[in-house]
């Protein structure tokens, strides 16, 4: 899936030459803009992660709030610090997709998008012991393309 939020609206992601609409693309499980829920809640959010320094700190704070976030990581650096992404797994927080190396996909081919895709899943998988559900690009851009 898709986390597509540059904004939250259609008119903020203008990279489409067929764009058919937010309806369409959440209709076909295609992309996520947001959830419905009753009531007030705060979706935390980490990307670009993990760091050696930071992401334990934030995982740390995290436990004494009881709180549980989304990490979008990249496959590169799931490789560098599988002991972070095993714990932020562990301890119940959503280990989503970021890429492989980070690249802006908006400048890469069909196949240079699967390929960033798929390493990263393979990478995230093997640290967190579960491949991604999530997956957001960097820069959260995304482009639509006839196929
Ligand atoms: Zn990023």
């Amino acid at each position: 899936m898709l986390a597509a939020d540059r904004g939250g609206t259609a008119d903020a992601v203008g990279y489409a030459p067929a764009f058919k609409g937010r309806a369409y693309y959440e209709s076909r499980g295609e992309a996520i803009w947001e959830v419905p829920l009753e009531g007030k809640f705060i979706a935390l959010t980490f990307d670009d992660g993990p760091d050696p320094a930071d992401t334990p700190a934030i995982l740390d704070l995290l436990a004494t709030y009881g709180a549980r976030a989304t990490f979008f990581i990249t496959g590169k650096k799931a490789e560098q610090y599988p002991g972070i992404v095993r714990r932020e797994a562990m301890e119940g927080h959503e280990v989503a997709n970021h890429t492989y190396s980070h690249r802006m996909l908006l400048h890469c081919t069909d196949a240079q998008i699967r390929g960033e895709i798929a390493m990263a899943q393979k990478s995230i998988g093997m640290a967190a012991g579960a491949e991604p559900v999530l997956f957001s690009a960097a820069g959260r851009f995304f482009l639509i393309r006839g196929c």
